[in-house]
């Protein structure tokens, strides 16, 4: 289809790419390891990890998806502004002064723990909330060994309790010390359920399961899965990857433009700090792609690739703000507006988020979350 006018997305400086059918695919995947009576409660916090949170959940209500978590009330507002439906949870602290916002926008807010539950309760009006408990993470969540104040939670009447959670920290490997401790966060978990009951208190929804839990401890159960990472198709490694026995597909790619070319003669050198030099006669390319835009600084001279017409080659002296520089010798016929692939397949070769992260010292996780704002995102 040579004389096809390219999408929108195409003419932008650099864009990212989403497969609807790479996402619904992981969403069937994943569906079929849920336990019974679980449904997806997919993450997209952070910008749906980077994705577009707008176009990711607005798919995912099309796949009939009707929860979502998210990490703050502004990233809830985005949601519901752009019409999404079902539950909200935010996962993380909202503080007093936006209590308002979470009924205005119907958004469920977690309980962090008591002293929380309490300023929540005297905000005055009937606000939706998860509890968290603690089972060992030690990040948010009331102790689960303070059953009493658990208790209390329940007395405080503007709190209209719709579920309670806790979550996993050591469910990503397969050591027996990790097999351990998750098995006895399971344990506590559900031990506070039944004490909970005995009293009295009943909890509509109860959830432990990450994307890590969902893949190795579907039997821990529960009525939602939180799965941020899975769902975009990746996981944190490449150990994590090949380890994996279910097929998930890569949801985004990162793409660019080559804005134009320069030759350096053998000598010459290229960029800030003049980090590159010509150890021969070298043509060089200039991609409109830099830091700000998520591409970490770290992957400068030679660190990193990218892909031009399915040749990999190296990215080239500092990786700039807004731009960088790479080295074309070896592609034939290059020339300014070619694609490069910064995250994503060109012919038969692809560079992951994964191996992004292998070579910046960091988890997928980290990569995705941090593309920039600046990157068009369509879903195709
Ligand atoms: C981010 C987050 C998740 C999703 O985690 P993944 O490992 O990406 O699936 C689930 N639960 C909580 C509490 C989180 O903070």
């Amino acid at each position: 289809m040579p004389n096809k006018p390219a999408p929108i997305f195409c003419r932008s400086r650099a864009w990212i790419e989403l497969d609807r059918d790479a996402l619904r695919h992981n969403v069937q995947v994943l569906q079929k390891l849920l336990p019974n009576d679980c449904e997806l409660m997919p993450a997209v916090k952070a910008n749906a990890y980077g994705h577009g949170a707008v176009l990711i959940s607005r798919e995912l209500n099309r796949l009939g998806i009707k929860a979502f978590c998210v990490a703050t009330v502004s990233e809830g507002i985005e949601l519901r502004e752009n019409g999404i439906v079902g539950e909200i949870l935010i996962l993380g602290y909202t503080y007093p002064m936006q209590f308002p916002l979470l009924k205005q926008y119907d958004l469920t807010q977690t309980v962090i723990d008591l002293p929380y539950a309490e300023i929540l309760n005297k905000y005055g009006q009937k606000v939706k909330v998860h509890i968290a408990i603690d089972t060992g993470m030690h990040r948010l969540g009331e102790p689960c060994r303070n059953i009493e104040n658990i208790c209390k939670m329940f007395n405080l009447h503007n709190l209209e309790i719709e579920g309670i959670y806790t979550h996993l920290c050591a469910d990503d490997t397969n050591l027996p010390q990790d097999r351990a401790f998750t098995m006895e966060q399971s344990r506590a978990f559900y031990s506070t359920i039944s004490q909970l009951r005995e009293r009295g208190f009943e909890c509509p929804k109860e959830h432990l399961l990450a994307s890590y839990g969902l893949i190795n401890y579907s039997e821990l159960g529960g009525n939602y899965a939180r799965i941020g990472i899975a769902l975009y198709g990746v996981l944190s490694t490449r150990a994590d990857r090949e380890r994996c026995s279910i097929s998930l597909r890569p949801v985004l790619s990162v793409k660019t433009r080559i804005t134009t070319l320069n030759t350096l003669q053998k000598g010459e050198s290229a960029g800030y700090g003049l980090q590159f030099v010509a150890d021969r006669d070298t043509k060089i390319a200039v991609l409109a792609i830099g830091y700000a835009d998520g591409i970490p600084r770290s992957l400068s001279c030679s660190v990193g690739n990218v892909l031009i017409k399915g040749i990999k080659v190296p990215i080239i002296g500092r990786i700039c703000m807004d731009q960088m520089l790479i080295d074309v010798s070896n592609i034939p016929n290059v020339k300014a507006g070619d694609v490069a692939v910064i995250i994503g397949q060109s012919g038969d070769q692809k560079i992951t988020a994964c191996d992004l992260a292998e070579q910046t010292g960091t988890i997928s996780n980290e990569i995705l979350s941090r593309l920039g704002e600046r990157l068009e995102r369509q879903m195709i």
